[in-house]
């Protein structure tokens, strides 16, 4: 199918790693040190008999040059390289597919430590000065959002802090090794691809903090995003721990209608987040916006009653607000509004004193949307089967 499309280039089917000889009883278990924070590395040195600063010269092999190899690390000695790749291992996702789009936007489809897959986008802007990672927390997801083809897909299992963070080191290592801080293959990372960060908070945050790190892929808080459907005490959580730049999916302005499309709205509803909204921006160290996320939906939210709605709902947080088209997938039962539909709520946004930006969609010809190329995940919730049984019921 994507062979068939001008202007993509033809997907790379790539070699992915045999987990054989990992899951052998036999082999030696090695420490994976890909989804280790500083203060793990350091332990982890330390607890091999070696000092502390072998983790900063590590992790810059590693996350900068995107190295799996010890023994090309040359600053380490050789007994060390040879005393690691006996305990240790630098081991990433593999990547089963990697397809580049006309309009510049690349996607992998990664295979984790049980074989699933995971989507990762890096999608280019300003003349490709920004180039904007969209990554994945979780093998599909619990939340069952109405109008997202992987809340269909059921939910597998949390992602891990190497796969998190595995994925911006695949791109990095694929598009080139970051030389200076001016010329960075990855510019920005939103957590806003597959399944919702904040459910799976203990392996996102560190790697987030790697994200961070100036020995990892040293990016400023405000070029990291988290985005979330509005998990309200795991906000409060973030705002103690890591001040990276938040986006709420929030997609409907009253509580009736955010409760269709997110059913987690029926357990933290729109005051409750947007209190905790307040409350995150009250812990950052600057002066912060939070982005919201609102999916457009053919005459579900995109009447002017709902942009009325949601200015209001808005006027007291400091926002600015992001209309994603909906990206139609089979069976969803939902539409994409017209052009013309988008930016008249634009408009209807602006005559009430709000600027927001209507997000192009990108990478079309590779199904860059979320959750659409993996398909099916292992669903443990038999999400998907019921999906397309309740599919086929209403077909007869
Ligand atoms: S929109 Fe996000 S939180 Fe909702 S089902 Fe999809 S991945 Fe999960």
């Amino acid at each position: 199918m994507i062979d068939a499309q001008a202007g993509v280039d033809r997907p790379r089917a790539l070699p992915h790693r045999t987990l054989t000889a990992m899951t052998s009883t036999t082999a030696p278990r090695l420490t994976n040190l890909l989804g280790m924070s500083r203060q793990q590395m350091e332990a982890f040195f330390l607890s091999i008999g070696e000092k502390k600063f072998r983790a900063a010269q590590v992790m810059k092999w590693i996350h900068i040059e995107g190295c799996d190899n010890f023994a090309a690390m040359t600053n380490l000695s050789k007994a060390l390289r040879t005393r690691l790749s006996e305990v240790a291992e630098v081991r990433g996702p593999g990547v089963v597919y990697e397809g580049s789009s006309s309009d510049g936007t690349r996607k992998w489809v990664l295979e984790v430590e049980d074989g699933s897959y995971v989507e990762t986008v890096l999608i280019p802007a300003d003349d490709g000065k920004r180039r904007t990672l969209c990554v994945s927390s979780q093998v599909g997801c619990s939340l069952d959002c109405s109008f997202c083809s992987t809340g269909k897909q059921g939910f597998q299992r949390n992602l891990t802090a190497a796969e998190i963070i595995g994925q911006v080191w695949v791109a990095q290592r694929s598009v080139g090794p970051r030389r200076d801080t001016a010329n960075r293959p990855v510019t920005n990372v939103v957590m806003m691809g597959m399944g919702e960060p904040l459910m799976n908070y203990d392996n996102v945050v560190p790697a987030m903090k790697l994200m961070l790190d100036d020995d990892g892929y040293g990016l400023s808080k405000r070029r990291v995003t988290l985005s979330t459907s509005g998990v309200v005490p795991m906000i409060d959580k973030l705002g103690d721990e890591i001040d990276v730049s938040l986006a709420i999916s929030l997609h409907a302005a009253t509580d009736e209608l955010r409760s269709e499309l997110v059913p987690l709205n029926r357990k933290y509803n729109i005051r409750s987040l947007l209190d905790a909204c307040h409350r995150y921006l009250a812990k950052c160290a600057d002066t912060r916006m939070i982005t919201i996320e609102y999916t457009l939906i053919k005459d579900v939210n995109d009447q002017q009653a709902h942009a009325e709605q949601l200015a209001a709902l808005l006027k007291e947080l400091p926002c600015k607000i992001n209309l994603i088209p909906f990206n139609p997938f089979p069976h969803s039962g939902y539409e994409k509004p017209s052009r013309n539909q988008q930016m008249r709520f634009q408009q209807w946004l602006y005559d009430l004193g709000y600027t927001a930006h209507i997000r192009t969609t990108r990478g079309d010809d590779i199904d860059a949307a979320c959750g659409q190329l993996v398909g099916r995940v292992k669903d443990r919730t038999r999400r998907h089967e019921r999906y397309i049984q309740s599919i086929q019921i209403d077909a007869d």
